[in-house]
């Protein structure tokens, strides 16, 4: 009896043991980062310590670490007017950068069939603006695609312009270097590399002015009021470290993991199809699809085996809607509506990708058996 498998790490990674730790040690302690008495310091030293951290985590400056509620309000933050004349985002950004943040107009900077930013296009679109803002993920939550940063940043630098890097999908998976990427902002949110859900950070460089979106108290240097989540903080903080420490070991767990985890997709659908897999990919994660699944009955049918995945991006399932990463990478419907995106962790282990793949030729079975019935060839 194959046992369950959690494996939508890029919805949200289990908790690390030493974020645990670390956010229980905090709870107990009593005081306001704010207050200068002792319990005051103490808290003031968790936050301070996760800091540096998050910092160390992705080589930026702990003064440069502004923590929020996590990614969604980090993108929020980021993209200010205040900061940019115009903004640019690639179609296949997270929802919470295409609503644009407090800009009312996003402009597209299309994407390839394979799911990379088009830096020509890109290149065109910023040409003769005034302070443009441009803003592209790291790495793509659906596809897991990885975007080639570092050429983005100097387009746009050349252009006179500012690149926020939401990099939610990164850490713990792929480097992400603030310095050697060429952001000028970056997003980070704990969730996704094992610590809590609801804490996260805007990474800015030297200083960067932000105009807040929560003011009052004047904490994080005034760019986001309110007193910290210090047990959230502190679970973030451990988290960073440990994945900092973990990552090259890890890394090739996971790739041969989700290597053997794609044969077998194919070995029992033989016309599966990989989304994604002719670019550079984050090491865990598989998009795929099979013309004439249905990715909701998909999803329900893995679940009822105790395999957890998810249909297209998990912030957005619960909505059958066509996933807006694969229209603008021109899938066509039929297939992009069958998409399943599976995400492994640093502690999935081979029982777990067993399970998948005995949920999954149990499925391709009566997939194959209906599409027979219907007349279309397997
Ligand atoms: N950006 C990306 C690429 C994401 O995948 C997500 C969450 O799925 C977010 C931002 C939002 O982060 P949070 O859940 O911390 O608000």
């Amino acid at each position: 009896m194959a046992g369950p498998a959690y494996l939508d790490w890029n919805a949200t990674a289990p908790l690390r043991p030493e974020a645990r730790a670390a956010m229980t040690a905090a709870l107990d302690a009593a005081g306001n980062p704010s207050s200068v008495h002792a319990a005051g310091r103490a808290a003031r030293r968790l936050v301070d310590e996760a800091r540096e951290r998050v910092a160390a985590l992705v080589g930026a400056s702990p003064k440069d670490v502004v923590f929020t509620s996590g990614g969604t309000e980090a993108n929020a933050l980021a993209l200010s007017p205040s900061i940019g004349g115009s903004l640019l985002a690639s179609t296949i950004e997270h929802p919470s950068v295409r609503c644009g943040g407090r800009f009312t107009v996003v402009e597209d900077v299309p994407v390839t069939a394979d799911g990379i930013v088009d830096l020509s296009a890109l290149e065109r679109l910023i040409a003769g603006r005034d302070r443009p803002l441009v803003s592209i993920m790291l790495a793509n939550n659906e596809t897991g695609v990885i975007q080639p940063i570092a050429k983005a940043a100097e387009i746009v630098h050349a252009a006179g312009g500012l690149l926020h890097v939401d990099a939610v999908q990164g850490p713990g998976r792929i480097a992400c270097n603030f310095k050697a990427l060429g952001a000028d902002l970056m997003t980070l949110s704990a969730h996704k590399l094992g610590g809590p859900q609801g804490a996260g950070a805007l990474i800015r460089r030297d200083g960067l002015g932000l105009e807040a979106l929560i003011k009052g108290g004047g904490q994080e240097r005034g760019a986001r009021a309110g007193t910290e989540n210090v047990a959230a903080i502190a679970g973030f903080g451990a988290a960073a470290e440990a994945v900092g420490k973990a990552l090259a070991g890890e890394v090739a767990q996971m790739t041969a993991l989700r290597d053997k985890l794609e044969a077998g997709i194919k070995a029992v659908a033989p016309d599966a199809v990989i989304l994604g897999a002719k670019s550079a990919r984050l090491p865990q994660t598989t998009l795929f699809s099979v013309p004439g699944m249905k990715a909701e009955t998909a999803v329900i049918a893995f679940d009822l085996e105790g395999v957890a995945v998810s249909s297209g991006s998990a912030c957005s399932s619960g909505k059958v809607a066509p996933s807006h990463v694969l229209a603008a990478m021109g899938v066509e419907p039929e297939l992009a509506r069958g998409a399943i995106r599976v995400s492994l962790g640093y502690s999935t282990g081979p029982n777990e990708v067993e399970s998948f793949l005995k949920a999954w030729a149990k499925l391709a079975e009566s997939l194959y058996k209906a599409r027979k019935h219907r007349g279309i060839a397997a």
